[in-house]
């Protein structure tokens, strides 16, 4: 069974987090020899360009990188800091396999041997499906292509699927409903030509610090911002217009916008006429969501949502943005859709300054969810139950139609099906579940009744812990390739230093398992470089057409936006594609001349009627509970909780709560409180603060154990996006008692250890030391 076999204590003293404040060497005035390495921000979806220093094959610092053109030197804390994970003391050096005891060195050969023969063994068993992967969105383009190639050809298994499905799948469903193609409609060089920009459900200034930037140059230039979230995130506080809504009625909010836009003939007709189809039927499912209905659910004043509704309708450029406010709910795409239907009315989408984007969140959140490690996709954004686009996806592989797996289960799903006994064994890399799914009480339950698991990763995450095998992968430095940014630009990662240790870079170690399984044939890769080539061959008449970018391209253009598909002077080729550049220039706004991603051209409106969250307030649950990001920490912490000056910007979480909910519950700031909702309790201190709604409360996720927001959290799904609900609980706020006060400050005397606390001399860092030169 896959339990953790130390205690929290003893893993903290093990593995971290361990809170590092200065690179190898110390802080130097000057350092002329250290070699300056161009390359982007390992952290959230705005991949900013940054140039790191280096010297003796370690990060030691960094410098901006003025001229990538999405940022220009500009970064946010995390990416300041990002360099103090390179030569980390918590970093994984060597393979380990679990002991009653905790954990022992072993070879490569051993690690490798026994992952293989336990997958052999449970598949052999109980079928290949009863054998999981999990991945995470950290990985290159490459590797998350090698991902869904390796889960199906080599595990032979259906059930694979990543941590993006808890970020912008909903956002991708619901953006190939409506427009036939899942990417941010422009290039963000169109939002500073926005008349008015209206985000949702999105914290930008906290969560996507560079976009700041982007509008305030449109409201420099005279754009109105509209706001509407629960909080009055730091943004939120400038905007011309706020709208506070409730947590979970969205999509209530923006019909009626829409009534008010159909009302007051704010529309579009010609373009509707032209380029959409399904209008009549929005407008008459909108007929009734008078700005009063609207007014009624989401607590935000009529008059209000009129002015919203106006100030969108009537100007002569617009741009909408969200992110996972929006999005992370059971109506999750219906949000979405309700989005692109205000977009497609008025017809801001596919000129200057027009666009709707959701704001990706993770690093390569835009490439990991093009190229195949989603459980129902496959390369180029290709539908896994399609036969054409298997037949098609088996002719590059080289694989018999037959041996590859269909559909498989979702993220949580797989955690279901571990629960209930149906999946015994798993591979994961570069994610960490049991602080970022929901529920995580549920989530420990399962992963302690694995009969195997295998996890590749930098450090010991909280999910790792649970591993009977540890296979020590590779930072973002530590190996080249590409990533694409939340706009759609694909992006060159070059890799400054190698592994250290015995430390491998994680697409050689899939390659190693697989020739292992048998299946090396299927895999004869000499550099990331060559995956790359059979990506872009893979992708090749997908939606998300790689074929004609090339590594060289996106160097020489500080990158390239996709669709890029194969196009010579001559025309389309069919040549090897390693053969040919190709002269298309990428595409950084869609949509132009009305041209959609369906066979006709056209966009699509989507219905979209108003019902309710999976779980509302009642008398003993009578709060609604949500959940975010803070800037100075990065979805479950793993790297940035391990990263001294971050961690000093924001230990903790803490409990916002507004001065009316607080006096009514006899609360102060730095209070300790307690939380309950029907999956679990935290203990934590409170602040109040009057930037949120009186019936609401706010927990930052980002860290584990008992001080984790995903106890609280529940595990409904997107019907469609199968993306949780992690936006929308509800729970029971009092004072804690004594006994819970000692637990809460246990929680977080367990949550990281200072380097300069540790004994001298002190065992595996010592080891880490020596393993390190
Ligand atoms: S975390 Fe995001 S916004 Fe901050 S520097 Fe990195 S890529 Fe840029």
């Amino acid at each position: 069974m896959a339990r953790p076999p130390l205690s929290r204590e003893e893993f903290l003293q093990e593995f971290g987090p361990t809170l590092h404040y200065a690179p190898p060497g110390g802080f130097r005035t000057v350092d002329d020899d250290a070699a300056l390495v161009d390359t982007h921000c390992c952290f959230c979806g705005q991949q900013c360009g940054i140039r790191l220093k280096v010297k003796d094959n370690a990060v030691v610092g960094f410098e901006p990188r003025y001229e990538f053109p999405f940022n220009k030197g500009k970064l946010c804390p995390k990416g300041i800091k990002r360099y103090l994970q390179g030569s980390h003391p918590d970093r994984l050096l060597h393979p380990m396999r679990r002991t009653p005891d905790g954990y022992e060195r072993v070879t490569w050969d051993e690690a490798l041997s026994e992952t293989v023969s336990k997958i052999r063994e449970i598949q052999a068993k109980y079928g290949k499906d009863s054998f999981a992967m999990l991945s995470g969105v950290s990985l290159t383009n490459e590797k998350s292509y090698l991902v869904g190639k390796f889960a199906r050809v080599a595990l032979q298994t259906a059930n694979l699927d990543y941590n993006g499905r808890l970020c912008m799948v909903s956002a991708g469903a619901g953006n190939k409903k409506a427009y036939g193609i899942d990417r941010a409609s422009n290039a963000w060089d169109d939002i500073p030509r926005a008349k008015v920009i209206f985000a949702i459900g999105t914290n930008i200034a906290e969560c996507f610090p560079i976009t700041t930037d982007y509008i305030w140059r449109a409201r420099d230039a005279g754009a109105r911002l509209i706001y509407a979230d629960p909080r009055m995130v730091p943004m939120a506080r400038t905007a011309d217009l706020f709208l506070p809504l409730r947590i979970g009625s969205d999509s209530a909010l923006l019909m009626g916008m829409l009534h008010v836009i159909i009302r007051d003939g704010l529309t579009d007709e010609a373009f509707i006429q032209a380029h959409t189809v399904g209008f009549d039927d929005v407008r008459a499912a909108v007929s009734h969501a008078t700005p009063e209905w609207a007014a009624e659910i989401t607590g935000v004043p009529a008059e209000k949502i009129e002015l919203a509704a106006r100030w969108y309708g009537e100007a002569e450029t617009g741009f909408i943005l969200h992110a996972r406010g929006l999005e992370h709910q059971t109506k999750g795409v219906e949000n979405v859709m309700s989005c692109a239907n205000l977009a497609l009315a008025t017809g801001k989408i596919g000129r200057e300054g027009c666009g709707h984007s959701t704001i990706t969140g993770q690093g390569n959140g835009q490439g990991g969810r093009e190229h195949g490690h989603k459980c129902d996709q496959l390369p180029g954004n290709r539908d896994i139950t399609n036969p054409e686009h298997r037949r098609y996806i088996c002719d590059v592989w080289g694989l018999p139609e037959e041996e590859l797996p269909g559909k498989g289960l979702t993220a949580q799903e797989i955690l279901n099906a571990i629960h209930a006994g149906e999946i015994k064994g798993l591979l994961s890399i570069c994610f960490n579940p049991l602080v970022s799914l929901p529920d995580a009480n549920f989530n420990r339950e399962a992963l302690n009744k694995l009969e195997h698991y295998s996890v590749i990763d930098f450090f010991l995450s909280e999910t790792a812990e649970h591993a009977d095998i540890v296979l020590p992968g590779s930072l973002h430095e530590e190996d080249e390739g590409t990533s694409t940014s939340g706009e759609g630009r694909v992006i060159k990662i070059n890799a400054p230093v190698t592994p250290p240790g015995e430390a491998r870079r994680d697409w050689e170690i899939l390659l190693d398992i697989a020739q292992r399984l048998g299946r090396g044939r299927y895999f004869q890769y000499g550099s990331t470089q060559e995956i790359f080539n059979e990506l872009r061959l893979a992708s090749r008449g997908g939606t998300a057409d790689y074929s004609g970018i090339t590594w060289e391209k996106v160097v020489n253009n500080q990158g390239v936006f996709w669709p890029c598909p194969q196009v010579t002077e001559r025309g389309n080729t069919t040549m090897h594609i390693e053969e040919l550049d190709s002269v298309h220039p990428g595409t950084p706004r869609l949509f132009e001349g009305g041209q959609f991603y369906f066979p006709d051209g056209r966009a699509r409106f989507n219905v979209v009627k108003w019902r309710e969250s999976a779980e509302v307030v009642d008398d003993e649950y009578p709060v609604w509970f949500t959940t975010g990001r803070v800037v100075s920490q990065y979805l479950s912490g793993t790297q940035t909780r391990r990263i001294g000056p971050l961690v000093d910007q924001f230990p903790h979480p803490k409990l916002e709560l507004h001065p009316r909910l607080a006096r009514q519950l006899g609360i102060q700031t730095d209070d300790w409180v307690t939380v309950t909702s029907r999956r679990g309790q935290v203990t934590i201190q409170a602040n109040v603060v009057n930037t949120i709604r009186p019936d609401t409360v706010f927990m930052a996720y980002h860290w584990g154990g008992r001080q984790s927001a995903n106890l609280l959290t529940q595990r409904a799904l997107d019907p469609i996006s199968k993306i949780p609900e992690f936006k929308v609980s509800t729970c029971q706020v009092r004072l804690a008692t004594p006994e819970e006060i000692v637990e809460g400050e246990n929680a977080r005397r367990l949550s990281a250890v200072t380097e300069k606390n540790l004994p001298a001399g002190y065992g595996l860092n010592a080891r880490r030391q020596e393993l390190r030169r």
